[in-house]
């Protein structure tokens, strides 16, 4: 009787990234927080994509995303 709910667990959480399930329920699904506060977070993301965007958001941390985000800075510091 129980064989049929261990295996398809009401939803099936797909990852946004890759459209494979996560294999996680809602509870401890992946979310990743976003770089700027009026992003929304991404996810749900299987393991393997969010350990790929982690390491990715690593890599680029001192480059890209922190000149991005000082030009952001400056931009609302020259409106005040
Ligand atoms: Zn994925």
């Amino acid at each position: 009787m129980m064989t049929h709910a261990n295996h398809y667990p009401g939803t099936v959480q797909l990852c946004v990234s890759c459209n494979e399930p996560t294999g996680r329920c809602k509870e401890d699904s992946i979310y990743l927080e976003p770089e700027f506060e009026h992003q929304s977070s991404l996810g749900p993301l299987c393991e393997e994509c969010a350990e790929e965007r982690i390491t990715l958001a690593n890599d680029h941390e001192q480059q890209e995303v922190t000149n991005e985000a000082t030009n952001k800075i400056h931009h609302k510091t020259a409106r005040l």
